[in-house]
């Protein structure tokens, strides 16, 4: 196992100025904040990359996927969060799993998919590495969403869709939250939210900012 505390590159100190640097880019949500200064974001990464993981870019994780930067994966969490505790949390596109240690630190239950095999391995090996009991992983296609295990107070999607998943939206809690970039050439990040007025479901969109993100593609591999 690779070390957690470490020296140089990989320390604390770095991580801290990783912090200073979301909040110069404007995070505010401490918890977020915290959560991200508790995960050690180079074991999520090839270690010849190890020295690189605390700066802000995406990283290349394999099968031509890649790690989101860290201000994405902080705007990502602190909109999801709203400022308050999350119960179930849905991720889509798991990676090498980065975002998914984030969640389990702000959420009671953490449901992940990733429909690249291998990556699903690779995800599981880095979160044994940080003991979160609260984790679970699927290998599978997960624009169907998993409907068996919702409602979820929370849905994160970390690929772009082409359009906005019904099946997502309709397994989003009463007051739930969904983040999901959209677009292909050109992204957006979008915030939907349901809200429910006097016994009606009202799911409300919201465009965030600019995104880069691999596809969300259909299948499993
Ligand atoms: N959450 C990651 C980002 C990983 S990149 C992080 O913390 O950095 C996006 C991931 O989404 C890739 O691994 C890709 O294989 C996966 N993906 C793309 N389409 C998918 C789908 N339909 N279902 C599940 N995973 C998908």
């Amino acid at each position: 196992m690779r070390s957690t505390s470490g020296i140089g590159m990989t320390s604390q100190r770095t991580r801290d100025r990783m912090l200073s640097r979301l909040r110069e880019q404007g995070i505010k949500d401490e918890v977020t904040l915290s959560a991200m200064g508790e995960i050690p974001r180079h074991i999520f990464v090839d270690e010849a990359l190890a020295t690189r993981a605390y700066e802000d870019v995406s990283l290349p994780i394999g099968f031509g996927q890649t790690i989101s930067q860290p201000y994405t994966v902080a705007k990502m969490t602190e909109t999801l969060r709203a400022g308050r505790p999350l119960g179930k949390v849905l991720e889509i596109g798991t990676g090498c799993g980065y975002q998914t240690a984030v969640l389990s630190k702000v959420a009671s239950e953490v449901y992940s998919l990733e429909r690249i095999s291998p990556l699903v391995m690779k995800a599981r090996k880095h979160l044994r590495e940080i003991r979160m009991s609260n984790i679970k992983l699927k290998h599978a296609d997960g624009t169907m969403g998993l409907p068996d295990f919702g409602p979820f107070d929370g849905i994160i999607v970390t690929a772009a869709a082409s359009h906005i998943p019904d099946e997502l939206v309709h397994q989003l809690a009463a007051g739930g939250r969904m983040v999901i970039p959209v677009g292909t050439d050109e992204q957006i990040l979008y915030l939907i939210e349901h809200i429910v007025n006097n016994g009606t479901s009202e799911f409300k969109k919201t465009k965030l900012e600019p995104v880069k993100f691999v596809p969300l593609l259909g299948g499993t591999n």
